[in-house]
């Protein structure tokens, strides 16, 4: 949802310039006009539906965000602060279109790229590049969310193919996705793999796929999620992530993605920041918002350290900063409600897109 009236409050009251490069501006620059061009004016309506605005994914396609920190195989090859400082634009216009961008380039392609051969990284990224193919990441099970180390997903081998069995449940884009990273319990080591789900030529699923989209959310609304039933599901051998050998290597893909929850809860405080600002006129005023201002100086600061610093040390050692970015992450959640709070009645509906 686009929390704000009005995208003139651009100007970079935090700071954030003094500590970026010309790319890095350029690059802000292009993601908002997307987002302000193409998004807000539309996507409050896509909130009420509750469904995806699968128009924008061809402009979304020449963005050249598409594969984020990947490099080769026709993806932009962004810097780790790159990679943020998109999500915190596409965030700022609504979490949703980040969720799309989070799930199939960080997710979905960065799980091929991490770990697939060379072999399937050429097959699978460029058309993921090109968002010819949208990609989904299945992780999480009915009855394993944060302990999905314990999944319960199995892959049997059976001659040339796997046989999946299981089910999974909140899975981004997994009941359209084109390929589906499926993380199953291989029975014959007991090692979590990434499998590699595909439709088949006319668009459908393979047997025993099932997913349905979850419905009746409250937040997120303008990307869904899906319920999935997984019965006798035949991936070929050769679609098996041939680097994924154990469940560390879940934690090595999703530490390359975490940094982008804090920009993207960084981008929701600046929206609610901004939209607090335009509302002077009802009589809020500066000094109501200065703290949060202040705050905000000093979150620009840890974010893009923290991306540079990721940049320096590499991806895998991301996770040094993990408590310290959840900790900023927890604080921006509450900044932004805070904003928010200063809107009171007219913060619980979205605003309407600009003229
Ligand atoms: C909008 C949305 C999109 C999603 N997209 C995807 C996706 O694309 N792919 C995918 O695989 N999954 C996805 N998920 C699932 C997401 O990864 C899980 O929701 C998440 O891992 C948490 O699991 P859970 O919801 O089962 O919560 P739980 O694990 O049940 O946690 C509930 C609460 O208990 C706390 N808790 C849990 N374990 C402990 C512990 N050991 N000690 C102390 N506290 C604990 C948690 O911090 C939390 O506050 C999505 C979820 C949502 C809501």
């Amino acid at each position: 949802m686009t929390t704000t009236t009005e995208m003139s409050v651009n100007s970079d009251f935090y700071g954030l310039d003094d500590y970026l490069n010309d790319a890095d501006r350029a690059l802000i620059a292009r993601v908002r006009s997307f987002v302000e061009q193409d998004v807000t004016p539309i996507i409050n309506e896509y909130w009420e539906k509750a469904d995806f605005p699968y128009q924008l994914v061809p402009k979304f396609a020449e963005l050249g965000i598409i594969g984020t920190a990947i490099q080769g195989y026709g993806c932009p090859g962004l810097t780790r602060l790159q990679t943020g400082l998109v999500a915190m634009e596409l965030s700022r216009g609504d979490g949703s279109i980040n969720t799309f961008n989070a799930v199939h380039s960080g997710l979905a392609m960065g799980s091929i790229n991490l770990l697939g051969s060379d072999e399937q990284k050429q097959r699978w990224l460029p058309p993921m590049a090109r968002l010819e193919k949208l990609g989904a990441f299945a992780l999480t099970e009915p009855a394993h969310g944060s302990d999905s180390v314990a999944l319960e997903t199995s892959a049997r081998l059976d001659g040339d193919h796997y046989v999946i069995n299981g089910s999974k449940r909140w899975i981004g884009l997994g009941h359209v996705a084109d390929l589906v990273i499926i993380w199953a319990r291989d029975t014959a080591d007991q090692k979590v793999k990434a499998f590699v789900l595909e439709k088949n030529g006319d668009g459908t699923y393979p047997a025993g796929y099932h997913a349905e989209a979850i419905t009746g959310k409250m937040a997120k609304r303008a990307i869904q999620q899906a319920q999935i039933e997984i019965e006798g599901l035949r991936i070929p051998a050769e679609n098996l992530l041939a680097k994924s050998t154990s469940f560390r290597d879940v934690g090595a893909v999703l530490n390359t993605t975490r940094s982008t929850v804090a920009w993207e809860s960084l981008g929701h405080a600046t929206a609610a920041y901004e939209m607090a600002k335009c509302a002077e006129d009802r009589g809020i005023h500066e000094e109501d918002i200065m703290p949060t201002m202040a705050e905000w100086e000093v979150y620009i600061r840890v974010a893009v350290a923290v991306g540079r610093k990721a940049i320096e040390q590499g991806v895998a050692r991301e996770k040094v900063s993990r408590r310290e970015l959840r900790e900023r992450a927890e604080k921006m959640i509450r900044e932004a409600r805070e904003s928010t709070a200063l809107l009171m009645r007219e913060g619980y509906i979205p605003a309407p897109p600009p003229d």
